[in-house]
């Protein structure tokens, strides 16, 4: 993990910042409740970012209550698995102790879910997802294929996306431009 100890991370805009305020503001769309939630999930993914994970953050709610949460920590836990949705999801169910969540529970994440969490989404019964930022690259919401949509799953999710695009955009370009700056300063 020596490129967790040679980052020196740039402070990264706070959940109240003028990004996330123009990000509410440009969608009617959302409830305070959901942007609430996200900024919670924002909180997650930056405490992910500074220890050295790649910052995305998620959380479950269920009657209006966090059931879990997580951040991105596969370096950390020493777990290829440990997403963020995927540590919130463990959370959420050994707190309930079932393997399915209840009815109606939502995960906000920051970031587009890849292949695997949106597997451990179906399984886990998770009734809607909402995500910030797209990823282009692995998304499996759309910006590659729309799992959640393919019609041999027997559980459908309700996806929304774009809540705190912005700011969940910039905080992992933040992470990955000082990545690459650390990178470069080791090489020199
Ligand atoms: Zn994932």
């Amino acid at each position: 993990m020596k490129h967790k100890q040679n980052i020196s991370l740039k402070p990264y805009p706070t959940v109240n910042s003028q990004l996330v305020i123009e990000d509410m503001q440009a969608s009617t769309f959302w409830s305070l409740q959901d942007m609430s939630w996200m900024k919670i999930a924002l909180k997650l993914a930056r405490q992910g970012a500074e220890r050295g994970e790649v910052p995305v953050g998620a959380i479950l709610v269920h009657n209006q209550q966090i059931i879990g949460q997580g951040f991105n920590e596969p370096i950390g836990r020493h777990d290829a698995t440990a997403h963020a949705e995927i540590v919130a999801l463990r959370e959420a169910c050994a707190r309930l102790k079932n393997y399915r969540l209840p009815l109606q529970t939502t995960l906000y994440v920051t970031l587009e879910p890849c292949t695997m969490c949106i597997g451990a989404l179906i399984h886990a019964r998770v009734d809607r997802l909402v995500y910030a930022a797209s990823e282009p690259r692995a998304g499996m919401v759309g910006s590659q294929i729309n799992l959640p949509m393919q019609p041999f799953y027997n559980h459908a999710i309700e996806v929304h996306n774009g809540l705190c695009r912005e700011h969940s955009s910039q905080m992992l370009k933040t992470f990955f431009r000082e990545r690459r700056k650390a990178a470069k300063r080791k090489t020199i």
